[in-house]
């Protein structure tokens, strides 16, 4: 085989595959040129199929005709110019190579005017070869217009998905770009028709929109270098919306992501999801994006301290003590220490007053949460939570899993075991959160979790475990209770480190203000 230097063409085809995949590859390029070129107003207007014209426009810092040219050779750019400039880049795009990448793939033509030129200018290019450059009237700005995408690399197009996904993954796009942006105009047209329309708002506002959370379900909060909107616990999602940005810039990092899920931990239901977006702001040298050719990956110098600055700024914000309000006042605090218990409804609720209104507690959940913490503390600390079983007892264990029994890990839970003859084991303790369970079933499940998790696999073991004994011993809805034990309840629950769910993330309590009771009942 002989080597060969790529015809030029080719090499450019192979460039715009690493940047530009689909519809939505294309619309963050350009949004992205129009807010670097500091655009107010930003409209897109997509065809049906988004693949037959794309066009963004902006009211941005246009271009000189000598520029416009120029921007659409591969490695143009006006954004960096020397191996420096790397480090500190402050703008959205750097490598010079977008607008050569689509012109590649497309018939791109660019409109464009500086306000200081009397005349605009327009630029014509069909599969990356320049076909027209001309005078042409233009408002000040720049249009870039994208039409048949893909129309000259066939086989790309069979990688896209039906219209519908392509157009939903353009509004993706789009919204994703608008959340730090709360300061431009954003509109997204499907076929001539408004589909998404956000002017210039608050940044809560703007983030409320885009997550389609009500002021009331969206928590803000700022510390340091870090800006959080959250969902408030109780609410949540059949899927991932975490929306992460570094200096502006959207970004997925495992790192992010992990850091804001820990800190919801059992404030939201398993196997669901908050909402919540991420501004955090970094200099520059602390980390790396060049990473990947769409931008999306960040590395962090350091990891440890993004995630604990994460963790704790969305612990802080959660906080104890947001309790959902009824249709209305937004979160508002659990009850004062001069709380009254009126009674219970239903023998579920326990209802109490305070100066600020009324609060239902779930007395099921409370009691939940209450023992939930004090179980897992006490598992925690190692003390006292093994139980000497009747008889010692004899399990039967599968080959691969014998070996196990000597892992010190086993005592840290509470069993007590020693192998028995081949393949079985003695069992003299078994944990006290095991209580009523089967042993030797118990005890084969931690085993296989240690062989497959190791120890990461045993705490998550350790705390459904809790939560299933926390369940198993709690008082049930339709319990009658004193009010002594009523008023203890409360008041423990009050001391817990996260008193406003259940271990299983359901709300153990529900205020309903003074001034939403007087709204009710007409008394303004
Ligand atoms: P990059 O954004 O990485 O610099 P692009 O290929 O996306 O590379 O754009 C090349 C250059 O074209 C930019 O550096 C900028 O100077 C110019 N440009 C592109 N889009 C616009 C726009 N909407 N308004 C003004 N200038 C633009
Ligand atoms: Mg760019």
């Amino acid at each position: 085989m002989a080597v060969r230097r790529l015809p030029e063409r080719v090499v450019s085809l192979i460039a715009a595959g690493e940047v530009i995949e689909r519809p939505a590859d294309v619309v963050k390029e350009l949004v992205e040129n129009s807010l670097d070129a500091g655009a107010r107003r930003i409209r897109i207007r997509v065809s049906r199929p988004v693949l037959r014209e794309i066009s963004v426009q902006d009211d941005g810092c246009g271009m000189s005709r000598e520029d416009a040219v120029l921007a659409v050779e591969r490695h143009t750019t006006s954004k960096i110019s020397s191996e420096e400039d790397l480090q500190g880049i402050t703008t959205l795009g750097f490598r010079g190579e977008a607008l050569a990448s689509i012109a590649a793939v497309s018939r791109m033509e660019i409109l464009t005017r500086r306000a200081e030129d009397p005349v605009g200018t327009r630029v014509l290019v069909e599969g990356g070869r320049l076909v027209a450059v001309e005078e042409a009237p233009s408002p000040p700005g720049t249009r870039v217009t994208v039409r048949d995408l893909f129309y000259n690399v066939p086989v790309r197009r069979k990688f896209l998905g039906p219209d519908r996904s392509e157009f939903a993954l353009v509004a993706e796009t789009v919204s994703r770009l608008a959340i730090p942006r709360n300061d431009v105009y954003f509109v997204l047209e499907r076929n001539r028709k408004i589909s998404l329309a956000l002017p210039p708002s608050s940044p809560f506002e703007r983030v409320s929109r885009i997550l389609r959370l009500s002021r009331d379900d969206l928590l803000e909060f700022s510390r340091d270098n870090v800006h959080i909107f959250l969902s408030r616990p109780g609410i949540s999602f059949p899927r991932n919306r975490i929306y992460t940005y570094v200096n502006g810039r959207y970004v997925r990092s495992e790192v992010l992501k992990k850091a804001i899920l820990e800190a919801y931990g059992s404030r939201i239901p398993k196997g669901e999801f908050p909402a919540a977006v991420l501004l955090l702001s970094l200099d520059p040298r602390e980390m790396d994006v060049n990473v990947h050719p769409k931008k999306y990956e960040i590395r962090f110098r350091d990891q440890e301290a993004v995630f604990r600055a994460v963790f704790e700024a969305v612990s802080a914000a959660l906080g104890p003590g947001i309790i959902p309000e009824v249709s209305g006042m937004g979160p508002s605090s659990g009850p004062s220490g001069t709380f009254r218990v009126v009674g219970q409804a239903l023998n579920t609720y326990i209802i109490l007053e305070d100066d600020e209104g009324i609060l239902l507690v779930d007395q099921h959940a409370a009691h939940e949460r209450i023992r939930f913490e004090e179980l897992l503390d006490r598992v925690r600390s190692g003390e006292g939570y093994s139980t000497p079983l009747l008889e010692p007892m004899v399990v039967d264990l599968p080959p691969d899993l014998a070996p196990l029994l000597g892992d010190p890990l086993l005592r840290r839970i509470g069993f007590e075991v020693e192998p028995f003859g081949e393949g079985a084991a003695l069992v003299r303790k078994a944990p006290y959160l095991l209580t009523g369970r089967d042993v030797g079933e118990a005890l084969r499940e931690v085993l296989e979790m240690l062989s497959s998790k190791g120890d990461a696999g045993l705490e998550d073991l350790l705390i459904e475990g809790v939560k299933l004994a926390a369940c198993r011993g709690a008082i049930k809805a339709g319990e009658p209770l004193s009010r002594e034990k009523m008023e203890d309840l409360v008041r423990r629950l009050m001391q817990c480190r996260e008193p406003q769910t259940c271990p299983h993330g359901r709300p153990t309590m529900i205020r309903i203000s003074r001034s939403r009771l007087e709204a009710l009942f007409g008394r303004h």
